[in-house]
């Protein structure tokens, strides 16, 4: 995101907007943008409305009422010079937008977003069995976001542990080696919002691969989350329930799906497709 200093008249309406607050008001009173905390999530071109007053004639107002102690504000929801000029993003900076703008729609995956549909359609997808365990494990928050250099730091310390990484996810579909969890080296520097990277592992493997994430959480700059998730028995109970509470998590089944889905291609041997 830009923002025009021929247009800017320094309300700074758009600063509280941001939540990455990457916009501030820099020493000539107008708003600037700091490229490397923005993440492109365009929620500042989004949240504001936009009037197409003449910024130099606004300014000169601006001026000339302070002057008599007057103050020429406009209405908090609004940039009265349509200064905010989003930019056509270029790789590896387009990275940042497909994993911070709700609106986008992520190539790997043809979903908006960070992620992908996750445990919640495993009814359908099938993707964790019997015995396993599915893991989702988010990186970034609005306020703190990621880089995809911590991310790498976790997959390959996940890698370690024999995770198998969902080959149908955006940072999977990122990876260079899913096999040792390297990103491409292009895109370590840049910052998103947030990511989730998701995987699968034996029931028995839970306790070891929870140590994992939390060691290595210790060194990231940033917020990391998990949600683990598992197949019921046919009585509606599951195991991993009690192996969390074994370990001194605090559980939630956030969760339950009730098998609404339906897998159409099962003979053909397929992964199943949503119907
Ligand atoms: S809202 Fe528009 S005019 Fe006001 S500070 Fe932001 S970019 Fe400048
Ligand atoms: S695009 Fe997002 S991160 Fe960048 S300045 Fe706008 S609101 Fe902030």
């Amino acid at each position: 995101m830009k923002i025009s200093k021929k247009k800017c008249v320094g309300c700074a309406n758009c600063v509280p907007v941001c939540p990455m607050n990457a916009i501030f008001i820099g020493p000539d009173n107008l708003a600037e943008v700091d490229r490397e905390a923005c993440v492109e999530c365009h929620t500042c071109f989004r949240g504001l409305s936009f009037e197409h007053l003449p910024g130099g004639l606004v300014r000169w107002a601006r001026r000339a009422l302070k002057m008599v102690r007057l103050r020429f504000q406009p209405d908090p929801d609004l940039c009265p010079t349509e200064a905010l000029e989003p930019e056509k993003l270029e790789w590896p900076r387009i990275v940042r937008s497909a994993f911070s703008d709700p609106m986008v729609t992520h190539e790997s995956t043809g979903i908006h977003g960070r992620g992908t549909a996750e445990a919640k359609t495993n009814d359908v997808t099938g993707r964790v069995g019997t015995g396993e365990a599915g893991f989702v494990v988010e990186f970034g928050r609005p306020g703190i976001g990621v880089i995809f250099r911590d991310v790498e730091k976790a997959t390959r310390a996940l890698a370690v542990e024999g995770v198998v990484f969902e080959p149908e996810n955006p940072v999977t579909s990122l990876m260079t080696n899913a096999g040792e969890g390297s990103i491409r080296e292009d895109i370590l520097d840049e910052k998103i919002l947030s990511c989730i990277v998701e995987f699968k592992t034996r029931m028995e493997d839970v306790p070891r691969i929870l140590d994992a994430v939390k060691a290595v959480s210790g060194t990231l700059n940033t917020v990391v989350s998990i949600g683990v998730s598992t197949r019921c028995d046919e009585d509606g109970s599951d195991p991993l329930h009690a192996l969390l509470m074994e370990q001194g998590y605090d559980t939630w089944r956030a969760k339950v799906n009730m098998g609404m889905g339906r897998r159409s291609n099962i003979a053909s041997g397929g992964k199943g497709r949503r119907v």
